[in-house]
């Protein structure tokens, strides 16, 4: 199947990049737009974890199909590998939970038994095997679980390892000041920018924190995404100091090949505010240091803030719209990076005609979950 004309995806995270490379390999025509540089915003800025059962995603259709990604994960990085030349660095040796009083190992427990009877492979550890697994965390530390088959992928490399996918493909690079989809009362004709119209039988918005924003799509058609602020900062640490991405109370650490130890997030409503904060960062470091002192010494090289693309119900909308030729495809929160593989897949199917059932549950005009 083909999409039978050329097609235009408008922002260029991990969203828009992946769903832009998929339809490239599949012999699409794709221009990809952004009003930046591409793989800058959120998907440069969030913590690359894949992590369904550690993010506790309670929804069951997202929990299929944060799994599906998972399990995704692999092959799309060895294609994305192949096409660029650029290593991901994806790492899938699972992640830790730190726990720092009975109460919360016992909640450990339970969470592990939980995932256990969903067929996830996790073990409870008691306080040696925790540091035997990563010997900085707090001597305090009373136990914790390690839960497999999680990870993590440096997502700064993977958005540049897929602008090079992409370029590779045939995908062409618009780098637009301004920018408008035209519609008419049945279906969504192309894209106008400043240097003129082009048209396009299938219109991607994968434009993250700002797809409610996108100009010229009439409202009833614009999801409603909500940016959901993120600080992160990173520490320069000796090599291998860390092994796993681990989460603490209030706080995570994810290691990168590098050495940088990134330690993330807060999650703040906060508009389009990208400052970072003291209080951001204090908080951050206070959990972190309050779960390792040993990485007291250690330098701070940087610090930043992205926007999550949130929704109401948690879900991201995914998929064809009541307009003819306009797709959604953002509102992926705080599993974009981990999602980016399965949206890249259903949201190729649906350009090329052939919609998954399952994308009902992630429409645009969806029905309101039952609480
Ligand atoms: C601090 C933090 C930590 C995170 N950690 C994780 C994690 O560990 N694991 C995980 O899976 N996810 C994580 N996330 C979430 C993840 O980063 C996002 O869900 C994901 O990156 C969203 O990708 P996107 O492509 O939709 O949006 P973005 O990466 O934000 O890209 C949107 C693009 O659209 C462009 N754009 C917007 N409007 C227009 C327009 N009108 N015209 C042209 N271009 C436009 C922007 O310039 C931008 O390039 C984290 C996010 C943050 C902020």
């Amino acid at each position: 199947m083909s999409p039978g004309g050329d097609v235009a995806v408008i922002g260029g995270g991990l969203i828009g990049l992946a769903i832009a490379f998929e339809l490239a390999e599949r012999g699409a025509t794709v221009r990809l737009y952004d009003r930046d540089e591409p793989a800058r915003a959120a998907s440069w800025a969030g913590a690359g974890m894949l992590a369904p059962y550690t993010e506790r995603v309670a929804d069951e259709e997202l929990l299929q199909l944060c799994e599906d990604s998972l399990a995704e994960y692999p092959p799309f990085v060895e294609r994305v590998r192949e096409a660029s030349g650029v290593d991901p660095q994806l790492h899938l040796n699972g992640i830790v939970h730190a726990a720092f009083d009975e109460v919360a190992l016992e909640r450990l427990r339970e969470h592990g038994d939980a995932l256990r009877s969903r067929g996830v492979t996790c073990d409870l550890l008691d306080r040696a095997h925790v540091l035997a697994v990563e010997p900085w965390l707090a001597h305090h530390v009373a136990g914790g679980l390690l839960v497999a088959g999680e990870g993590h992928v440096d997502n700064r490399r993977l958005g540049r390892a897929l602008v090079a996918a992409c370029a590779a493909r045939g995908v062409s690079f618009a780098r637009v000041a301004s920018l408008r989809v035209e519609c008419d009362t049945r279906r969504a004709l192309g894209v106008r920018t400043n240097v003129g119209f082009t048209p396009a039988v299938a219109v991607v918005n994968a434009c993250g924190a700002w797809s409610s924003l996108l100009d010229g799509v009439p409202p009833e058609m614009l999801p409603a995404v909500e940016p959901i602020k993120g600080q992160m900062l990173a520490l320069q640490v000796p090599d291998a100091f860390v092994r796993r991405a681990t989460w603490v109370p209030d706080a995570y650490v994810v290691p990168r090949d590098d050495g940088r130890l990134l330690v993330g997030a807060t999650s703040e409503r906060a508009q389009f505010d990208m400052r970072v904060t003291a209080e951001g960062l204090h908080r951050l470091l206070h959990a972190v240091l309050q779960a390792a002192p040993s990485l007291a010494a250690f330098t701070v090289t940087e610090t930043w803030t992205g926007l999550r693309p949130g929704t109401a119900d948690g879900r991201p909308f995914l998929g064809p719209t009541p307009l003819e030729g306009l797709y959604v495809a953002t509102g992926h929160y705080r599993n974009g990076i981990l999602l980016a593989p399965a949206t890249a897949r259903l949201l190729a199917d649906a350009v090329c005609g052939n919609a998954a059932p399952e994308l009902a549950a992630f429409s645009l005009p969806r029905r309101k979950r039952a609480s």
